[in-house]
């Protein structure tokens, strides 16, 4: 016997480099044994809220609903599996000699193979090594890749892998895309009956057939919430409570409430990974209700699609993002995300460029733009009420949405300056030249996005509120990520004070009966807002701020059908006052105190007060704002005596002469002006001694007094043009002609104007710079 062991002693040691290179082949073998990434398979994109609920998940590419690895494994899953499948889970070291014998005694008294002794460890290699067939061979290679698994991995990471890759019955891999795809749940919040039913589906995932073996499944759940009574981890109320709780049915559809924001993630780089969006759920619930509850009665009218955003001003977050409504017929373009597509602006803008002009100080809120038909390079803007007030504060144009006001003040401002500014503002969809847009860019002749438009107002609120908590203003991204920070591109220009008074006057909610489709909404909270309606009524906006949100709203046609009643204040505003209403309240802005100036201000004009102003108030004003001009329309004028007739010291004494303070309008303006105006005092004319026209620097050359004109025919029988013509004392001056009451166009040096007058009696004015005017009666004979 002892020559046997020495014998063999003696061969060992002779072979001892064999097996010293065998041993280190055998662990090279194991230490690169485990590939780098265990489980390669496609994921789920998963589209969370801010508080982790499920907004929407999008299918695997290989068709499996698998979840994006999650960060911790839920306690009560982990238990029950532990209990199921590995008691010894957290001492072995990947495999388990007390799991062989039993599985090996209860195989042997059953006649056949029940269970294979696995552990955890070596089910997550099963899983990693999909496919191979179940014979000793593999479950050798499992042994010696479970224990270097162990090597690699803490506890906790490998149960996480199972967890994450565990087959759960059809096409539902992993304990969370299981439990929502059958509780609808996170598998945190899931029972300890429902965490155990998922516990013993990975050993048995057909059972899951709805239907099918419902009673054998209900028995293995019990079973196992037997043993974690027996184990303390659950008392005998929850115990029973458990037992009671039915499987569950046919897999309830996973919700898809923001499926226009998953499009926009996918696209942007995050298919297949679980997205934490700031999106509160609540909310877009909400969102998406009203606007279904809207969308019925627009559908009445051939409206199809509305698109809503809330932004939240204090998280600098998006908090709703419903970029259109579901129409069951796919031709109505439910899969556009109008939230991001430019769409025509309508009066949506008209805002920007008030703060524009309040912020370089060209205009105060009260100031008079002139309301008057009007001719601009051809074009001839008009109200939406196709009326014309004379003259209106800049606050009422902004508030009432008035055209011809707007326009004249953008005139005013400059078409490059505010085209510029609008770029600053993040708009970037205003891709053409300002000379393309013209005078046109504030009535609707630009495309923006609604994202853009909301982003704006919410820096405009930003600046405010930032400044109320005396912060420096920097640019500000909204988000709708919650661990990235979007960089905003709103260029900080705009003074807190021309935000203030912005924002004031889309404040004014009762409105005068005038104004077309205006109509009353009830509502708790100020809410500073806008409507717009693009030419043709193809887009119907409404957009809307607190201190606390910025919500837009857009209605149309995707395909870009306009459809009467598509007004920006019937179909767009009702949704934007709804939504408000079920949003947390606030309160309203701060005033800019700091950054306004106390001003003496004329009532009647807005202007900054002259000396001869009649009634002046002291109020705040943006300090930018001090430097508008002093009001020019209250005037010295001299009567006679009596005080019924304007004179001058051409036919009258000096002593004789009696002066007056009179707000002086043009005569075009005052025409409209008075009738809005009924106490407005027209100037009394001269007395007749004082013909104003001896002084007149205007002179009419033709048509003569009391003409008659007869319109002239070209040759083929069609009207000529006639053409008026007048001279004025000044080479440079500016003649601004009307022909009864209608904006003709205006002349510098040579003053002829071109006119197609139809047959009957007419007046033209003529009005030069500084308000000097000559008028004139003649009469039009067409041919007979
Ligand atoms: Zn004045």
């Amino acid at each position: 016997m002892l020559r046997i062991i020495k014998k063999w002693k003696n061969w060992i040691w002779r072979k001892r480099y064999y097996f010293f290179v065998v041993l280190i082949a055998n662990a090279l073998v194991w230490a690169f044994c485990l590939p780098d990434q265990l489980f390669n398979e496609p994921t789920c994109t998963v589209l969370k809220d801010k508080n982790g609920a499920i907004l929407g998940a999008r299918i695997a590419d290989d068709g499996q609903w698998r979840f994006p690895p999650s960060s911790s494994v839920p306690k009560k899953f982990r238990a029950a599996i532990i209990e199921f499948e590995d008691r010894q889970f957290n001492t072995h070291w990947g495999i388990s000699m007390r799991a062989f014998i039993r599985a090996l005694k209860q195989n042997l008294s059953e006649g056949r193979v029940v269970s294979g002794g696995s552990t955890i460890t070596m089910q997550t290699i099963r899983l990693s090594r999909k496919g191979k067939s179940r014979s000793y061979w593999e479950k050798l290679i499992e042994v010696y890749m479970a224990t270097r698994l162990e090597w690699r991995f803490n506890k906790e990471e490998i149960i996480r892998l199972y967890a994450s890759n565990a087959p759960m019955g059809g096409n539902v891999v992993g304990v969370e895309a299981a439990a929502w795809r059958y509780f609808g749940r996170s598998a945190d919040d899931l029972s300890w009956a429902e965490s155990s039913l998922l516990a013993v589906l990975p050993n048995a995932p057909s059972l899951m057939h709805p239907g099918k073996n419902r009673e054998k499944l209900k028995a293995k759940r019990d079973r196992l919430l037997r043993r974690l009574l027996e184990n303390g981890e659950l008392d005998e109320v929850d115990y029973e409570l458990a037992l009671e709780e039915p499987l569950p049915l046919k897999p309830p559809n996973l919700p898809q409430l923001a499926p226009h924001l998953m499009n926009r993630f996918i696209s942007k780089g995050w298919k297949g990974k679980s997205i934490q969006s700031t999106i509160d759920k609540d909310i877009q619930k909400h969102v998406i209700n009203t606007v279904n509850v809207h969308h019925r009665r627009l559908m009445e009218n051939g409206i199809h699609n509305a698109a809503v955003l809330v932004l939240d001003l204090e998280n600098k977050t998006v908090e709703s993002y419903v970029g259109n409504v579901k129409n069951k017929d796919p031709e109505h373009g439910s899969h556009v995300d109008v939230i991001q597509a430019p769409r025509s602006t309508g009066s949506i803008l008209k805002p920007y460029l008030y703060a524009g002009m309040l912020n370089e100080g060209s205009i105060l809120p009260d100031m008079l733009v002139e309301d008057v038909p009007m001719i601009l390079s051809g074009y001839a803007p008009k109200n939406y009420n196709e009326q014309f007030d004379g003259a209106v504060p800049a606050r009422r144009a902004l508030s009432r949405s008035l055209n011809v006001p707007i326009v004249k003040m953008l005139q005013e401002y400059g078409v490059p300056k505010f085209h510029n500014q609008l770029k600053k503002m993040g708009l970037t969809t205003i891709h053409r030249p300002s000379s393309d847009y013209g005078l046109a860019l504030i009535l609707g002749g630009a495309e923006a996005k609604l994202w853009d438009l909301c982003v704006a107002y919410g820096n405009m609120g930003t600046i405010l509120n930032d400044y109320a908590i005396g912060f420096p203003n920097e640019p500000v991204g909204f988000s709708s990520l919650q661990d990235r920070e979007e960089k905003g591109s709103f260029d900080y220009f705009l003074e807190p004070s021309a935000v203030w008074e912005t924002f004031n006057a889309m404040l004014e909610v009762a409105r005068p009966d005038d104004d077309a489709n205006w109509q009353t909404f009830e509502t708790s909270q100020r809410i500073a807002w806008k409507t717009g309606t693009s030419f043709g009524f193809r887009d119907a906006w409404a957009i809307g701020v607190t201190r606390k949100y910025v919500v837009g709203v857009w209605v149309g046609n995707a395909d870009g059908e306009g459809r009467p009643g598509l007004v920006g204040v019937k179909a767009a505003a009702p949704i934007l006052f709804d939504v408000f209403d079920r949003l947390p309240k606030a309160e309203w802005f701060p005033k800019p105190f700091d950054n306004m100036s106390t001003a003496m201000i004329c009532r009647e004009s807005g202007h900054r007060a002259s000396q001869i102003c009649e009634n002046v108030d002291t109020v705040l004003v943006p300090s930018t704002c001090l430097k508008t001009t002093v009001c020019p329309y209250h005037q010295t004028i001299y009567l006679d005596k009596t005080g019924s007739y304007r004179v001058h010291g051409g036919c009258e004494m000096v002593h004789e002469m009696v002066p007056a303070t009179r707000l002086v309008l043009q005569p075009i303006v005052e025409s409209y002006y008075k009738t809005k105006h009924p106490k407005f005092k027209s100037l009394p004319p001269f007395r007749s001694d004082c013909d104003s026209e001896q002084d007149n620097p205007i002179a009419l050359i033709y048509p003569k007094k009391q003409s008659t004109i007869y319109v002239p025919l070209t040759f083929d029988e069609k009207k000529g043009n006639t053409i008026f013509e007048a001279k004025h004392r000044e080479s440079k001056a500016t003649l601004f002609w009307h022909l009864d009451d209608q904006y003709l166009g205006e002349t510098t040096g040579i003053h002829q104007q071109v006119c197609q007058p139809k047959p009957g009696e007419h007046t033209l004015t003529i009005i030069d710079h500084s308000g000097r005017s000559i008028t004139r009666q003649f009469l039009v004979i067409g041919k007979e």
